[in-house]
């Protein structure tokens, strides 16, 4: 009675807070008195972001992985890695769409919120702009793209506002009205053909129509077969290393560089069922495609890559015989990797962040100002 009470208060001061910080931030007061000034973090070598989201992924899931394959992962040679600290604004364990919006906007928001303040959760007055919509304004080119359905609760967090995960077509709407170039992943059965078409996207629903895309394009896909357990790519339907590829070939084409956000949804999935060889595979996979990312950036040279998870899913724990397990079916509060190569701005080796700082980093060291992402930059806290 007491802890829930307390929770009840707890809850209660974090909306009050949400209501004095998201107003706050409109008009520029209560600047927090260790903000940075954003030109502090500016990287004028990186012109291109790929940001990729391994959901559900935190530390125990690497460490699984490696040691039941017998192989060594990509993610470990970052040589820039911490952490983030994943709740919600009402939760200590947050769902992915509070998840997302606290990547793609700088703004903790209510679990199931998408892009949205709690205040006005409908966006009767205002909502976070996320960085998606940031660097397209500015000319950047831009992609989603993800092995869940488009109109999943990551992908929709970079390019929807919704007061609900579920309201489909809410999102899709706003996905179809973006400036976005690029958004790809599983159908939803509602995103048609039609409104890609009015709204200047080719529809293309197979591995050899993404192929056969080029640079100046828009395109949304909505591939039909199952990307959630697809392993191997076939005719029809590519991998989210086949998309990863594909997609920054068509949008390495302007000056003005571009911004991509991969997730590889799987692991989540797989953790949820605690299905130990598919979620494995999961972070294989997602590896392979941050690999194929890496070496991207390394070739570019100005090119910004940003590993992390919205949340940890599974509860993975280390035995006392040495080996990993799951103790959860569902999502939990750990701390998740960050792990980031082209630029030191986003992240101090060995530090955590909050999660909601890791887009304003980003943002910033794109040489966007406060006024473009008007949210206050902390100091890393220890590890
Ligand atoms: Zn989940």
């Amino acid at each position: 009675m007491v802890s829930s009470l307390a929770s009840v208060w707890q809850e209660i001061a974090a909306l009050f807070m949400s209501i004095i910080m998201s107003f706050g931030s409109l008009f520029g007061v209560f600047a927090p008195s260790d903000t940075k000034n954003p030109e502090n973090f500016v990287d004028s070598e990186i012109k291109n972001v790929i940001f990729l989201i391994g959901d559900g992924m935190g530390f125990n899931h690497l460490e699984k992985t490696k040691q039941e394959h017998n192989i060594s992962l990509t993610m470990d040679t970052f040589d820039i890695r911490g952490a983030s600290m994943t709740r919600s604004l009402t939760n200590a364990v947050t769902d992915s769409a509070a998840g997302g919006t606290a990547l793609s906007t700088g703004e903790r928001t209510y679990n199931g919120g998408i892009g949205v303040y709690m205040f006005d959760p409908l966006c009767e007055f205002s909502y976070p702009k996320n960085i998606t919509e940031l660097c397209a304004e500015r000319g950047m080119m831009t992609g989603v793209i993800t092995t869940d359905e488009t109109s999943g609760a990551t992908p929709a967090s970079f390019s929807a506002h919704a007061a609900d995960r579920g309201d489909t077509m809410d999102i899709t709407n706003d996905q179809m009205a973006s400036d976005i170039d690029i958004i790809w992943g599983l159908t939803n059965d509602v995103a048609t053909k039609r409104a890609a078409k009015e709204n200047g996207f080719e529809f293309i629903t197979t591995y050899d129509q993404m192929m056969a895309l080029e640079e100046g394009s828009r395109s949304f896909a909505q591939f039909t077969n199952n990307l959630w357990t697809l392993e191997q790519s076939d005719e029809n339907t590519p991998t989210l290393e086949q998309m990863t590829a594909k997609a920054i070939d068509l949008l390495d084409d302007t000056d003005e560089g571009f911004f991509l956000m991969v997730e590889g949804a799987h692991i989540d999935k797989h953790s949820h069922s605690n299905d130990d060889a598919s979620m494995t595979e999961a972070v294989e996979e997602f590896d392979r495609t941050i690999q194929l990312a890496l070496e991207y950036a390394k070739n570019d040279g100005e090119t910004l890559v940003v590993v992390t998870a919205d949340h940890e899913t599974g509860a993975i724990v280390l035995n006392a015989d040495g080996t990993y397990s799951f103790t959860s079916g569902s999502h939990s509060d750990a701390n998740v990797p960050v792990l980031v190569y082209g630029s030191s701005k986003v992240i101090n080796a060995g530090k955590i962040l909050n999660n909601y700082e890791i887009p304003i980093r980003i943002a910033y060291v794109l040489g966007f100002t406060e006024e473009q992402f008007p949210y206050e930059v902390m100091v890393d806290s220890a590890a």
